[in-house]
């Protein structure tokens, strides 16, 4: 996959991308990911890219011909290619307004093999880039960040990450909180790991198994598979009840799911799907 971050700030990017998971899968060609500076792409002596909103109002805005002039140097499919989704690339403005990220999104991106993210600064960036040039916009979350940077960041971890061999166990990427994939569950035989199915995950715990005062379930020591995915089931259900609610809604309960919720809630889940 190759991914290509359009920024006012370059440097930004030194450090985020160059730790852990996102590091060793640059380093093993899985990822490309190249940062272009905005400012290259102004003609004055101030490498302008901002000016004055049209109607009055606060703050710049960052004009449109940098931002075109620096993607029609990538060599990209046309809009209207990639908004058809005949091809596997996708150009992205990160913005407040945009589809909120999540796990399902970010498996969608991870499918692709070209990404360009658009950084935007100030008080956004001129509507013709999400109208004419961006085929998506994407927010991170429910909160007005000052650039961009920090959006694209994300994207590259969560994505990169869901790239097949850049995480080692791959069968972790697929039980972890969010991700909706129960089919996956029918691994081998004796699995004391549940998927998450759309929940949170479950809570881990490592050695020492007493910490000060502190022990660990006992369950977990047991060595009974079946116990242990059943506590893990439970507890991952009790924490999105407590912490997530909302999802809960949008899952599809099992039979087990159903009795368990109603030991937690003390609500009756039975006609639920
Ligand atoms: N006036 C805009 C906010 C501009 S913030 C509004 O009210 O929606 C400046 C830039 O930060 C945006 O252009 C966008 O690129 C980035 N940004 C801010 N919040 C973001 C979020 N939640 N997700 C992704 N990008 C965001």
């Amino acid at each position: 996959m190759k991914i290509d971050i359009v920024t006012i700030f370059p440097d930004f990017f030194r450090g985020p991308l160059d730790f852990g998971i996102t590091r060793r899968a640059r380093e093993a060609g899985l990822v490309e990911i190249s940062i272009h500076d905005l400012r290259a792409f102004a003609h004055d002596r101030h490498r302008t890219v901002d000016d004055r909103p049209f109607g009055g109002g606060e703050g710049m805005v960052l004009k449109p011909e940098p931002i075109f002039e620096c993607l029609e140097t990538f060599g990209l499919a046309s809009r209207d290619e990639r908004m058809s989704r005949s091809v596997k690339q996708s150009v992205v403005l990160l913005s407040a307004q945009g589809r909120r990220l999540d796990q399902a999104l970010a498996g969608e991106l991870a499918a692709l093999d070209r990404i360009v993210l658009i950084c935007g600064r100030y008080e956004g960036v001129d509507e013709r880039v999400s109208d004419h040039l961006a085929d998506r916009e994407i927010s991170i979350g429910d909160y007005v960040l000052s650039g961009g940077e920090i959006g694209a960041a994300v994207i590259v971890d969560t994505v990169t990450r869901l790239i097949p061999g850049a995480v080692g166990n791959e069968a972790s990427t697929r039980q972890e909180s969010f991700t909706a994939h129960p089919e996956l569950d029918s691994g081998d035989a004796p699995s004391s790991t549940c998927v998450s199915g759309g929940l949170l995950d479950y809570p881990h715990y490592t050695r020492p198994a007493d910490f000060r005062g502190f022990a660990v379930p006992e369950v977990l020591v047991s060595g009974n598979h079946d116990e242990i995915r059943r506590w893990r089931r439970r507890t991952a259900l009790e924490k999105t009840v407590r912490n997530r609610p909302d999802l809960i809604e949008s899952i599809s309960l099992t039979k087990e799911d159903k009795k368990l919720l109603a030991q937690i809630t003390g609500q009756d889940f039975e006609k639920r799907n």
